[in-house]
């Protein structure tokens, strides 16, 4: 069978004349398909084009947020990797970038954002204060492990753009690598995104 589906695809070369008519048998004609057919499941596939076009939220909370500025400058160019699309919305956005300190009162306010974004949805904490209140280690402010899940931390304070960039790649591995999001159930994360009253 996969001799069969391997001589039809040669067939279409030789169709387009780009090739002279071939005569391939056997182990050749294996090692030729192997060398120019790429195969992949949907699921795959799909990760793969999640992972290369998140659209991150327009957001930011503190200092961090001006190196986070920065990846969309010349310097770095998020654009290079497709993720330059930042949205003014939560319904429009997939990735949200927690850039600066977290005060207690803000976080309500973060994770209805966050509950608003449509699945797949990811987080990255940016910086020391985002994951673990930094220097600021007081009643007022709270890490975001406590009231959301985090895919990516970038320690840092400030983390530069570049170590951002690198955290972005990060999480583009993991999406490509595990798309399953189980994990995030015991935040009950999963199905929070709001939905129109009438629904
Ligand atoms: S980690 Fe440093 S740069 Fe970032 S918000 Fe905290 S104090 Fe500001």
């Amino acid at each position: 069978m996969r001799e069969l589906n391997a001589s039809q695809l040669l067939r279409v070369s030789d169709l387009e004349g780009a090739n002279p008519p071939t005569a391939l048998e056997g182990t050749d004609l294996e090692r030729h398909v192997r060398d120019r057919v790429l195969t992949t499941t949907l699921d795959r596939a799909v990760a793969w084009a999640r992972s290369n076009s998140f659209f991150p939220l327009a957001f930011g909370l503190a200092c961090c947020a001006m190196e986070q500025f920065q990846t969309a400058g010349p310097r770095m160019d998020i654009a290079r990797f497709g993720y330059e699309a930042f949205r003014a919305s939560p319904r429009q956005a997939d990735l949200i970038i927690l850039a600066g300190r977290v005060s207690i009162k803000m976080a309500p306010i973060i994770r209805r954002l966050y509950d608003q974004m449509l699945e797949p949805k990811w987080a990255i904490s940016m910086g020391a204060c985002c994951s673990s209140m930094g220097v600021f280690n007081n009643y007022a402010l709270v890490p975001a492990d406590k009231f959301m899940p985090i895919d990516v931390h970038v320690p840092g304070c400030p983390p530069r753009p570049e170590a951002l960039m690198h955290g972005v790649l990060k999480l583009r591995k993991l999406v490509q690598a595990d798309p399953d999001l189980g994990w995030r159930e015991r935040y009950g994360a999963l199905g929070t995104e709001e939905k129109p009253l009438d629904a």
